[in-house]
């Protein structure tokens, strides 16, 4: 059989590059899984506008692909200066940043900065970066709303551009106002994730899942690891356990903590979700060169398939897709990349095998990759509600396919961001036979392409169906034994059958 399918998954920013349906077709046929709305730029009409396109290509393609919408949060940022927008700072001049300063009036000395909280949150001797750390500014005196810093790295500054202190240690929550209302608009939308910026603590993540509760939302909630606070021992376990994914937002995160410890804090917080049973996205940066260039850089390369060594669940792509020349090459370029480095043999799974279980679903989940790391299996089918099962069994690594086979689109959808796991839309609606049912799903199979005659397939399923957590069986046969169990005219004796 030669279905080869990419099992990490593809995250594409929308932008003004991937704006016309002609584009937007040609990233998902290049291999998009997820489109992320991010409204740190653009109005709540815009993204809907964007959303209702991907849903009505994708679905005219008879593919599925997942919405994430990343809010902005409290991205710190200088006000504007006077003139052409911008000033030239030199290394060892003075420069104040001062948040009741007139917000168009920034000059060579000083500009303004609307986070009200600044000169509270820094003290002398702070380092503060800005434009994700290529100035860097000392802090000498905090007088009043003004903080005084001397430049010890120059360069241009311009017009809104954000400000980190180095180690972290800014106050604000994640949630702003303007976060709170796009986060109705992406319930609203219908956006399948959610995810929150700059979380301080579990505290933030737990906010806005109350929010989305109270508005009768389940969406995904994603944490976009870019604090340096958020990494800490003990911090970092709550934000994973509050959460159903964790990005590894190198941008921030690289500025806070310094780039140089980004490698080592990528494969632990990767580690960390995959212990957790959460999912990861490794952010920022991966073919940033290809913004202007058709081919990615040798470390680019590198630097996709290390995620992917790393365990990543998703690789996510930001200005190449949003505003670069080459769209659909970036996403065709990283696909490639994917899949060659899925090749490369990855240690045993030793997820979870000394610990005692406290779910029926949970135990069959991993009893079935138990298996099919141990058996020559070509495929898992997982009839799934909610898409849990696949998950669970997804933490595992294996080369083998998971199929995620659920009547709900949104289900559909959910599982577009899990690593190996491919949706199918299937409703055993009617079957009330368990060989009718293997059956049909071992024909859905076969039309799709995806086994042989000989194949050996596990199937995971509940006695129930449309019962959440309700998986409680686990079939391992081969096609032919399961097309054996039962009459191939089925579909004429079962008359409920949707
Ligand atoms: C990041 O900082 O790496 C990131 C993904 O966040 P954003 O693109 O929203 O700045």
């Amino acid at each position: 059989m030669s279905n080869v399918f990419r099992r990490t998954k593809i995250i594409a920013t929308l932008g003004p590059a991937s704006e016309s349906p002609e584009v937007l077709e040609k990233l998902i046929r290049a291999g998009v899984d997820v489109v992320r709305l991010n409204f740190s730029h653009g109005t709540a009409d815009e993204h809907r506008a964007r959303a209702e396109r991907v849903r009505a290509i994708s679905k005219s393609m008879n593919r599925h692909v997942g919405i994430l919408a990343d809010l902005q949060g409290p991205k710190i940022r200088t006000a504007r200066f006077k003139g052409n927008g911008k000033v030239m700072l030199e290394v060892g001049q003075p420069f104040d940043l001062d948040t009741s300063f007139p917000p168009d009036d920034g000059d060579q000395t000083q500009v303004g900065c609307s986070y009200e909280a600044l000169p509270r949150d820094v003290k002398q001797g702070d380092v503060l970066l800005l434009n994700d750390g290529l100035i860097v500014m000392r802090v000498d005196a905090v007088v009043g709303t003004r903080v005084k810093c001397t430049v010890t790295v120059g360069g241009v500054l311009s017009n809104h551009k954000g400000i980190n202190k180095q180690g972290g240690g800014l106050s604000a929550p994640a949630l702003t106002e303007k976060d709170k209302k796009d986060l109705k608009t992406a319930v609203d939308i219908g956006a399948d994730y959610l995810a929150i910026s700059f979380p301080r603590s579990r505290e933030d993540m737990d906010e806005a899942r109350q929010m989305l509760k109270d508005l009768g939302s389940d969406m995904g909630l994603v944490a976009k690891v870019e604090r340096a606070e958020a990494i800490l021992e003990g911090t970092i376990e709550g934000i994973v356990e509050a959460s159903d994914v964790i990005m590894v937002a190198r941008g921030d995160l690289g500025v806070e903590i310094g780039d140089a410890r980004l490698p080592h804090v990528q494969k632990h917080l990767i580690r960390l979700a995959r212990t957790y049973n959460k999912v990861a996205i490794t952010a920022t940066q991966m073919m940033e060169s290809m913004i202007n260039n058709p081919v990615p850089t040798r470390a680019e390369v590198s630097d996709v398939a290390n995620a992917v060594f790393d365990g990543t669940d998703a690789v996510m792509l930001s200005a190449e897709t949003a505003s670069g020349d080459y769209p659909d090459l970036a996403v065709k370029a990283m696909a490639q990349i994917c899949l060659e480095a899925e090749k490369y043999p990855r240690e045993k799974s030793k997820h979870r095998l000394h610990e005692r279980f406290q779910k029926i679903d949970e135990t069959l989940a991993l009893s079935a990759m138990y298996a099919a790391n141990h058996l020559e299996v070509r495929a898992i089918g997982s009839l799934t509600e909610t898409g849990s099962t696949p998950l669970w069994m997804s933490r595992i690594s294996s080369g083998m396919p998971i199929y995620a086979l659920t009547p709900h689109e949104k289900t559909c959808r959910r599982v577009t961001l899990y690593r190996g796991v491919y949706p199918i839309s299937f409703n055993p609606m009617g079957i009330h036979d368990h060989s009718v049912l293997n059956r049909a799903i071992v024909e859905e199979f076969q039309k799709r392409g995806l086994v042989e005659r000989s194949d050996i397939l596990i199937l995971t399923k509940g006695d129930l169906m449309g019962a959440r957590g309700g998986t409680n069986a686990l079939k391992i046969a081969s096609v032919d034994q399961i097309l054996a169990a039962a009459p191939e005219d089925w579909k004429s004796q079962c008359p409920d059958c949707e």
